[in-house]
Parts: structure tokens; sequence; C-alpha cells
């Protein structure tokens, strides 16, 4: 039988475990000069102006919530089929989450539900909206930016499947997730399931040079030693807390590891998009197996490839029995008992439900082999034909 196969996984190299090696025997074990080296490179990978790398993807969306000034007055929309932090973020300020439901194609949020939604409260209700380029594929943020604008909100893109993703604008230009032409603000996750590892990390990307220093100054509990910020100066030693902030910061170490795994983000990518090609090709013919339209893949980052599949109970326990670690991504947000509690129910969003019912996300990651995707093709084949 075959090894273990996950749905996702890291993948380490020599150059990684050298580069860590490096930082660690070096004289900074927390905040040193890989912090603002991978910075930089991962704006200029995006094609954002700034970036603020923090301990995880989950502190990267408190602190745009808390950078935009959420609080229990705010009203924020975001996607029932999403990972809970997305959501989160906004409860941790006090805020109030509404979802709007997904478009069935994509498996995005539907720009005109959220129209909807926005049209069913008085004008000025909501403060902001929390896309999720889910899976990988890209939302078209010029759309949601174009109700962004006519409603007064802001935007946090929630990018952690997408880096190196991209949609196409109605002018025909390639738009990088994370960018900051539309949003005023992404974040990443480099969990080791995502594109990039670093065991626990997050970025920050923006094109606003205020929420940019902004978001540093909360990055560490709102201390700043910055001579031009400081209203008084008592010599070297002088810092202060300008504001309630967080340790939120990611050491050298990690963005040492995360430097040189951006470096073969693009390889990686290039492998993701095989592997799902082959998953395209091999599942087309396949009247009990649903695959997402290729021609909706354009720009697709594939963190995850999801079939949808009556009996998924089933096929994910011959699976597990098989040696295969498929999941489900995700249950819907607004039925955890949590999000009940707050007085959501299950029937809120039929789209996002069904969904849930058959999605499974089947083994996507660079170093899966051809004879281990053949062997995840061919069992799933044999299971559904049976
Ligand atoms: C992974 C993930 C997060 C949270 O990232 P962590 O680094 O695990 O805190 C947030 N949103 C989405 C969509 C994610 O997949």
């Amino acid at each position: 039988m075959m090894n273990p196969i996950p749905y996702g996984k890291q993948h380490i190299t020599k150059e990684d475990t050298d580069a860590v090696l490096k930082t660690l025997t070096s004289d900074f074990l927390t905040q040193g000069p890989k912090v603002a080296e991978f910075e930089k490179a991962f704006a200029n990978y995006v094609g954002s102006e700034y970036a603020v790398a923090v301990s995880n993807g989950t502190a990267a969306l408190h602190l745009c919530a808390l950078a935009l000034e959420v609080n229990e007055n705010s009203n924020v929309i975001t996607t029932p089929i999403t990972f809970v932090a997305s959501a989160n973020c906004i409860r941790y300020c006090g805020g109030n989450v509404y979802f709007a439901d997904i478009d069935p194609q994509t498996f995005l949020i539907d720009e005109e539900k959220v129209q909807a939604l926005i049209d069913s409260k008085p004008k000025g209700f909501f403060n902001g909206i929390i896309p999720v380029d889910f899976a990988g594929l890209p939302v078209n943020l010029e759309k949601l930016r174009y109700i962004a604008e006519k409603n007064d909100l802001w935007i946090i893109e929630d990018a952690c499947h997408a880096p190196g993703g991209y949609f196409t604008d109605s002018k025909g230009q390639q738009q990088k997730c994370g960018n900051g032409v539309f949003a005023d603000l992404a974040i990443f996750s480099f969990h080791p399931v995502k594109h990039i590892a670093t065991g626990e990390g997050g970025m920050i990307t923006t094109n606003d040079k205020a929420l940019y220093e902004k978001l540093i100054l909360l990055r560490t509990h709102g201390i700043t030693k910055n001579p031009e910020l400081l209203k008084e100066n008592h010599g070297g030693w002088y810092y202060e807390m300008q504001e309630l902030g967080y340790n939120y910061r990611i050491p050298d170490m990690l963005c040492a590891l995360g430097i040189t795994q951006l470096q073969r983000a693009d390889e990686g990518l290039k492998k993701r998009r095989e592997i799902a090609k082959r998953y395209n090709a091999a599942f087309a013919g396949e009247v009990s197996i649903e695959i997402q339209n290729p021609a909706l893949q354009i720009g697709h980052a594939f963190h995850l490839y999801i079939i949808s599949v009556k009996n998924r109970l089933e096929l994910y326990n011959h699976l597990r029995e098989k040696n295969i670690f498929a999941q489900v991504h995700y249950i819907p947000v607004h039925t955890m008992p949590y999000y009940q509690s707050l007085g959501f129910k299950k029937g809120d969003y039929p789209l996002a439900e069904a969904y849930y019912e058959k999605c499974l996300s089947l083994p996507m990651y660079p170093t899966l082999t051809e004879e281990e995707q053949n062997y995840v093709i061919k069992t799933i084949k044999e299971f559904i034909n049976k």
C-alpha cells in the first residue's frame, strides 16, 4: 500500500533548513533583519507597496480589523464558506458578522448577494467586506470595490489560499491577490498546509501608508521608538505605547524560512496547476463526480482541489482505508455552535450548505507525485463505479 497521502503538505528543503540554522545561530532570535527582508520580498511577489509580517494569519486578520477601527457598532460581511478566522476577527473587536451566500459555480461570495444584503439595510449600515479567495480562486475585487465605493465600505481580502493567484479585470489586466489595488488590506497565512510554510506565520499587504504604519504599531503592543512619532523624548531608552496593541510578532528564524520558501513559490504554484489539470482531465467524463468548470479556474492558485460527490461520507471513509486523507473545506461558519448562539441557524445560507453536503478536497501539494495522484484517481474511480 501507498504511504499516507494527506490533502496538503509542506515542502522543506536543505536550503530552508540552512537558512533557519543560520538565523538561529545569529544574534537575532526574534526581531532581526530577516523580518524586513521577508516583508520586502513578499510585497514584491504580490505586487503591493507594503507588507507586515505577523505571527499567524488569524493575527493578521485581527490587526486588520483593529487598524480599520472595527468595534461594537461595526457590521461586516463575509462568506460562510471559509475558515472560521475570517469571521472571528470581527467578533474579536466586538463587531457584528453578516454572511452573504456563495455562488454555486465558483464557491466564492456572490457579489449579487452582497449587494442584496446591503440593500436590505439602511444606508450606512455596513462598514466592510471580507471576501475570501477560497480554495485559491481569486474573487473579482474590481466588482466588490465598485460595491464598496458606492456604500463606503472597506475591503479586507482573505488571500490565505491564493498567493500567486490573480483575476482578470475589466481592462484585461491580471490583478494579483494581495496587490492592494482594489482591497484596502489583504492577509496571508504560512500554516504548513498553505503555499508558503513557516509553521506559524502570516502577512498583511496594503498600498495604504497610514494603515501600514498603524499595523506596525499594533503588531508590537502599540509601542513605538520612532523619534518622529514620539510625543516626548527622555533619551535613548525612551518608547511610548500610543495605542492598545498586541504581541503579534514573527521570529527572524521563521522569516528566514519564509524567504527561501517564497523563492520556490512559483515553482510550487506551477506544480499545483499541473496537478489540477490532471484531476480535471481524469474526472471530466465521470457523471457522478462534479468538478469546477475549468474555464472558471483562470488565475486559480489551487490551495485546494475540490470535487462534489453525492456519497461524500462513504468516499471519504473509503479513501482513508486506502491511506488517502482527503478533507472537507469548510463546514459553513454560520452553522458552528458559536455562531448559532449568535442567532444564525441551519437553512440561513442554502447554497453554502448544499455545497458542504458534497464537497471533498483531494490531495493537492507540489510534492504529490504522478504515481500518488494516479493512485488517488484510480481509488476514487473504482469506488464511484463499483
Ligand atoms: C489558514 C487560514 C486562516 C488562518 O491562518 P492561521 O495562520 O492558521 O491563523 C484564515 N483564513 C483562511 C481562509 C485560512 O485558510
